[in-house]
């Protein structure tokens, strides 16, 4: 034999007994981005490695440290997309969705980051984003955060949400410098990413998962002492909505989120905080992006679940439509077993026909294992026979009857369901 060839660490294929439950989630999913207005974008899960410099930020450790860049055979560097929301702007100034306009978009697939694989952080993943565009006010975060916050409740997946606000650009130069005094007075105990965010990026320090910085960044000073009236009242506004809705939050004062150009609100829902990987989704506001690259200045607020973690702690799987018909026959009759599938097709039925080699028995096993809700068995060139349907058992029909009798009787059992 020859030698196997390994995955790249930290990718995984998604093997059909996970791909179930997934696509059941996603189903339930687009159901609820239909249910709030949102429209699917499809991205490329490539782009120019600067969109990335510019939009998530230089002094990031997705930019810094985790990005699967590469010069193409023209020489252009380009990335792996490492998130949505950048390429979702990019597109969107590309395809004229902003000027003058409110969006409502929605996009999910692979991501891809070189961060050390462990559970619930891998170096392809995969995110399910919605981003709201042109509203500037608090109704839209509200509207936002309730959806996630449904979305995480149908699912049946616990986790505490926290909201903070960055306040407007201005509020956050003033933080800056009280920050910076703090972490200045106490460079002795920052770790060397955090002493050369000190200079660059301040904010970023409190991003930091070193387990060894939480006490000195949880005494650090809170953003909220340098908001600005307009700041204060937009917080007040989102949670005024929120209340109303019913939808619990806890605010975090020292929650800061990953883009640089956040204004105003930012939000997580965190499942377990034990766990470095805890953060199951997350988002906030974002005015500054579209200009930021190079579009009309647009309002702008969003989030990404990440679906191993989200598909790590569902609880309440949603049900799917599962194979109607399984189909047993013997290898001579496999060729009338196709004919009768195809006809079964017509009217809608999921069917699959056993088409290996295998014993009855094996067949009957593989038949009850499918979870088909009708069992029919190929008998001889005259008829078929059906083995189960709910309470339904045996009963030999012609080939020419057998698309009427089989309809009949999922349709029954789909009245049944029905009531
Ligand atoms: P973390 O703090 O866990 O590193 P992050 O702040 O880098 O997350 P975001 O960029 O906000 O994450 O991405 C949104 C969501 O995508 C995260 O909350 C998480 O659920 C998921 N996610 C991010 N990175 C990974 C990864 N490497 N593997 C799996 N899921 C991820
Ligand atoms: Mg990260």
């Amino acid at each position: 034999m020859n030698r196997q060839i390994a995955g790249v660490r930290g990718v995984a294929a998604l093997l059909p007994v996970d791909c179930a439950p997934w696509a059941a989630v996603e189903e339930r999913l687009r159901a609820l981005m239909e249910a709030y207005g949102f429209r699917e974008i499809r991205l490329p899960i490539i782009e120019r490695t600067e969109l990335y410099a510019r939009a998530v930020g230089e002094v990031t450790d997705i930019v810094e440290k985790e990005m699967y860049t590469f010069l193409d055979r023209n020489g252009d560097s380009l990335s792996l997309r490492p998130e949505g929301t950048a390429g979702c702007v990019r597109a969107g100034i590309e395809g004229g969705l902003f000027y003058n306009q409110t969006q409502r978009l929605w996009y999910q697939g692979a991501m891809f980051r070189h961060e050390r694989p462990q559970k619930g952080r891998y170096r392809q993943f995969h995110q399910w984003g919605v981003e709201a565009y042109g509203m500037s006010g608090a109704a839209i975060e509200a509207e936002l955060i309730a959806l996630g916050a449904r979305i995480l409740r149908e699912l049946g997946v616990k986790a505490r949400l926290l909201v903070n606000s960055l306040g407007t650009p201005a509020c956050r130069e003033r933080y800056r410098d009280a920050l910076v005094d703090y972490l200045k007075a106490h460079r002795d105990r920052l770790d060397e990413d955090s002493v050369r965010r000190l200079d660059r990026n301040p904010l970023r320090v409190l991003d930091s998962k070193n387990p060894a910085m939480i006490e000195i960044l949880d005494a650090a000073p809170a953003i909220a002492d340098h908001w600005s009236a307009e700041s204060r009242t937009h917080f007040a506004d989102l949670t005024a909505q929120l209340r109303t809705l019913g939808v619990a939050f806890e605010v975090a004062p020292r929650l800061v989120r990953g883009l640089d150009y956040y204004t105003h609100t930012v939000f997580e829902w965190v499942a377990d905080e034990t766990l470095a990987q805890a953060t199951v989704a997350a988002g906030g506001r974002y005015d500054g992006l579209v200009t930021e690259l190079g579009g009309a200045a647009t309002a702008a607020v969003g989030f990404a679940i990440g679906m191993e973690r989200l598909m790590g702690l569902v609880t309440r799987q949603p049900q799917t439509l599962g194979l109607d018909v399984y189909v047993m026959t013997p290898a001579a009759l496999q060729g009338r077993a196709l004919v009768l599938a195809e006809a079964l097709r017509d009217q809608g039925v999921r069917v699959e026909v056993h088409l290996a080699a295998a014993s009855a028995k094996s067949q009957g096993k593989r038949a009850r294992d499918s979870g088909a809700r009708c069992v029919v068995e190929a008998v001889d060139e005259e008829g078929v026979v059906i083995l189960t349907a709910g309470a339904t058992q045996g009963g030999t029909v012609s080939w020419a009857q057998a698309v009427a009798r089989i309809s009949e009787i999922l349709g029954a059992k789909a009245k049944i369901d029905d009531e």
